[in-house]
């Protein structure tokens, strides 16, 4: 369908995302963009909703935008034990993966015809063959950091000279070509590194799928990640990748402002720079023992601070109350320090308080994408998969510190006086604080007029047009 000049063709896209805040939350801040460049989009959302959280953020976002229609995909049930997986969300990927057949007669009933889709890099291999069939294009978005990207393109080439499904083999680090700096075997997702598993299947088919998609949009750019998507946009590293388009950072939605508590009042009292936000997004629980450690760290700082405690996987299971959490005595302590919640709060908006000096973070790449817009200098307190190659970026980028002599979730339970001192580190630090307020500015540079996000999707559309 074209316009009267001929200039701009109707654009229908259908957006699929897979599950977890940190997978939706891109997905919808890009809706955002794309309405905004005159597309027509479906949500698809896929049933039952893992948490609470993503279940009011897609009724506030269809509510916001109410020329996006939403099309519900019910999944085929799948019992856990099949699936060999207790992550409820990375048990919706699968379960995602196994009903991708059923998106055949939702999509070709979409009217007008779809112009493209962009589905979850999760779900890639899974669905690109129903795309195929369709002759529907499709591109993913990666809602990680292109280093990651680099990994996952490459993964098939290390993993298919390691036969023997042992990790040993993998040898110390794993350089990618083009990539500056090698990643250590030590931070790479620890179900990856058996070749066998069943993660590692999903992960190796997904990877092999790439060269079926498209193209690849990432929530990053250059400030952030220079190199990285230097080689992959130019294509020096791998044969056979499809188009990059680095569209990040995706920005949120005024929708997005919901939550219960606000600690905003709070930040206005507090001093310029002198509150450390704590956040670990929201799928990453940790043990009373390490909380408790955590809090006390937090005390010894002699910072303020907000944090947001979370202990169950699942939003709609946490049960129990900051004093079972804590114990009495610390939570008195901890509350005459700062703030502590175990509610959704609006991070962003936290992140964006000039009182806000510093980011203990899990380094989910959604909170690098924030802290790096915000020029926020980040303690970097990897818990479990992508998270410990993301600390990298930042360590890398010299704008935080990437704790890996902390380990991964459950290694050890690391002592609330290391804590405080590499809370004083990061709080102390002029350097950080600096190089963090030049990518802000990059950050801002990436998103203004005829900036790289804006052209990246003209880029996306001219791609498309060359598939029709
Ligand atoms: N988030 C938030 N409030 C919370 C917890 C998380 O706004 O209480 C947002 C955060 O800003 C980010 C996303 O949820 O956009 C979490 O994604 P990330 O990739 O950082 O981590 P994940 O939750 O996937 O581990
Ligand atoms: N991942 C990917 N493709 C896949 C599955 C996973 O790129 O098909 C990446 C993604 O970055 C994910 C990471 O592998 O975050 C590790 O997965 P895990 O579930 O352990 O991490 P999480 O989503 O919890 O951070």
């Amino acid at each position: 369908m074209s316009n009267s000049d001929g200039m701009h063709s109707h654009r229908h896209v259908a957006l699929l995302p897979s599950s977890g805040m940190g997978h939706l939350l891109p997905f919808l801040r890009l809706a955002g963009s794309l309405i905004s460049q005159r597309c027509q989009v479906t949500l698809i959302t896929t049933h039952p909703i893992v948490s609470l959280a993503e279940s009011q953020l897609i009724s506030a976002f269809l509510s916001a935008f109410p020329q996006v229609s939403e099309k519900k995909f019910t999944l085929l049930p799948l019992d856990p034990l099949t699936a060999n997986c207790n992550d409820p969300f990375k048990l919706q990927w699968e379960t995602i993966r196994r009903s991708a057949h059923l998106l055949s007669p939702l999509l070709s009933s979409l009217s007008p015809p779809l112009s493209f889709i962009i589905t979850d890099m999760t779900l890639m291999s899974s669905v690109v063959s129903v795309t195929a069939n369709l002759c529907l294009p499709n591109y993913i978005l990666f809602t990680t950091s292109a280093r990651m990207f680099s990994l996952f393109a490459y993964f098939p080439s290390i993993a298919e000279s390691k036969t023997d499904g042992g990790s040993s083999r993998f040898g110390d680090e794993i350089r990618v070509p083009g990539l500056g700096s090698p990643i250590p075997v030590s931070s790479l997702p620890s179900t990856l590194l058996d070749l066998n598993s069943f993660f590692t299947k999903n992960f190796s088919d997904n990877s092999r799928s790439i060269k079926n998609v498209n193209g690849v949009l990432i929530n990053s750019f250059e400030g952030l990640e220079k190199q990285s998507l230097e080689m992959l946009t130019v294509g020096k590293a791998m044969e056979g990748l499809p188009p990059v388009f680095p569209v990040g950072p995706l920005l949120p939605l005024e929708f997005e402002g919901q939550s219960s508590f606000s600690p905003l009042k709070w930040l206005e009292g507090q001093k310029e720079r002198s509150v450390v936000y704590v956040s670990f997004g929201s799928r990453t629980p940790m043990s009373k023992e390490q909380i408790r450690e955590l809090g006390t760290g937090l005390v010894l700082s002699g910072y303020k601070f907000v944090w947001v405690v979370k202990s169950k996987v699942v939003d709609k299971e946490e049960d129990e109350s900051l004093d079972e959490i804590l114990g009495q005595e610390l939570k008195e302590k901890v509350m005459n320090n700062g703030l502590v919640v175990k509610e959704w709060v609006n991070q962003w908006k936290i992140l964006s308080h000039k009182a806000v000096g510093g980011f203990i973070s899990h380094c989910g790449w959604n909170s690098v994408v924030e802290a790096a817009w915000h020029g926020v200098p980040v303690l970097g307190w990897p818990q479990h998969g992508d998270q410990m190659i993301n600390a990298e970026v930042i360590e890398g980028g010299g704008w935080g510190l990437c704790m890996k002599s902390w380990g991964w979730v459950s290694d050890i339970v690391v002592k609330g006086e290391e804590i405080g001192d590499r809370i004083k580190e990061l709080m102390g630090s002029e350097t950080l604080k600096s190089t963090a307020a030049r990518i802000s500015e990059e950050a801002r540079q990436a998103v203004g007029v005829g900036g790289s996000c804006e052209n990246m999707l003209k880029e996306l559309f001219q791609s498309w047009k060359k598939t029709e």
